[in-house]
């Protein structure tokens, strides 16, 4: 029988990443990130100053041999972290609650931090793969969006804090491959959802899941037409681990084109929890983009890969988890 895409990209990670950092590694799609690359063998230093993480989140890792938390901030010197085959930088605010109360942090995240990581990927030799974002295209004008879209961003917007830093973080990853030859991948992740999002992060799938449950208003902003296309977050690991052990630079988008109403999303949501809730509509926030979905042919021709968890698939394991999350304290 032929081998699966998975079991390819296991025996891919096993042979080509012995000990690797992910700076983020106790956040949201960080501790995933971790628990997969643990799961394919790999040794594992998380470097992490829990300022929007959880150690929570990887507690459960505690007793596993490979793998080692450093509680700090990844823009200082990390000083022990030797023959690392890759970097991977999953460290910034991500919820647009987070980096509007973080700003200052959000910028230096995409700025000093990316500086540090790539630089301690260059002393090390090894791969270094920054997490960026669809965020990249602003409030897009050409939709789907490729990557040979360059976006439509406010420089001094609310978001931009968000938005620059990254766009500053992947000019950064590029000027380090052309001048210094730096081993580098750029992924821009478009909206993921999953077990262990903080339930107060601000972000909608949280957010209606949490009202939802508590059979509280659901918080629709503006009319609700604005969309988004979410992807589950074992997708997004999938991907992230397939672009990691590629040869490609990116940049690369991740995501799932599944593209939906946030109306619609609060509606699902609402139903899957057989919930009494009704909508609330709410204002819109700033420069809240309208439109958002990922062309993600590249990634398909590149590395194959593609998401397979439809929402409403992902959505019931979230919903479970969240719910189980709420009993346990209780
Ligand atoms: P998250 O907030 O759950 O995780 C970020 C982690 O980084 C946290 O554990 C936080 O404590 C840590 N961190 C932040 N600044 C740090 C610093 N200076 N030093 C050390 N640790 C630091 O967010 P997430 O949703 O898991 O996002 C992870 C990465 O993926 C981010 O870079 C984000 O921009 C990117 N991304 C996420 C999404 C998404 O939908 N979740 C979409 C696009 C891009
Ligand atoms: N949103 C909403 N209610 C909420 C939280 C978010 O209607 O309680 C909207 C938000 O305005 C945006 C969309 O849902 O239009 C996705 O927001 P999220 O913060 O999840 O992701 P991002 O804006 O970063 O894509």
């Amino acid at each position: 029988m032929p081998e699966s895409y998975g079991e390819l990209l296991k025996k891919a990670v096993c042979s080509r990443l012995r000990r690797v950092l992910v700076a983020g590694g106790a956040g949201f799609i960080g501790s995933h990130l971790c628990d997969a690359l643990l799961r394919d063998g790999v040794e594992v230093i998380c470097v992490d100053n829990l300022s929007t993480g959880s150690y929570a989140n990887i507690s459960h890792l505690q007793h596993d041999s490979r793998f080692s938390l450093v509680i700090q901030d990844a823009e200082h010197e990390l000083k022990t972290e030797k023959d690392l085959d890759a970097v991977f930088h999953v460290a910034s605010p991500a919820s647009p609650e987070d980096y509007m109360r973080l700003p200052i942090e959000t910028l230096r995240a995409g700025s000093h931090v990316t500086l540090n990581l790539i630089s301690l990927a260059r002393a090390n030799g090894a791969r270094f793969l920054l997490a960026s974002t669809s965020e990249v295209y602003g409030d897009p004008l050409e939709h789907p969006q490729p990557e040979s879209y360059w976006g439509h961003v406010n420089p001094i917007g609310p978001r931009s804090v968000y938005d620059e830093a990254k766009r500053f973080a992947e000019a950064l990853t590029m000027a380090y491959r052309t001048t210094h030859g730096v081993d580098t991948a750029i992924v821009r992740i478009f909206n993921t959802y999953g077990p262990r999002m903080r339930v107060n992060d601000g972000r909608a799938i949280p957010n209606f899941i949490a009202q939802a449950l508590a059979g509280e208003d659901v918080t629709v902003a503006g009319n609700g037409r604005q969309t988004r296309s979410f992807c589950y977050i074992d997708d997004m690991v999938t991907g992230i681990l397939a672009a990691a052990v590629s040869k490609h630079s990116g940049p690369i988008n991740l995501g799932n084109p599944d593209e939906r109403s946030i109306v619609d999303l609060a509606r699902t949501v609402i139903d899957m929890c057989n919930s009494p809730s009704s909508m609330k509509f709410v204002e819109r926030p700033t420069d809240d983009p309208t439109q958002r979905k990922p062309d993600i042919s590249l990634a398909g021709e590149i590395l194959g890969w593609c998401p397979s968890v439809s929402l409403e698939t992902g959505l019931a394991y979230t919903i479970a988890w969240f719910q189980a999350t709420a009993r346990q304290l209780d």
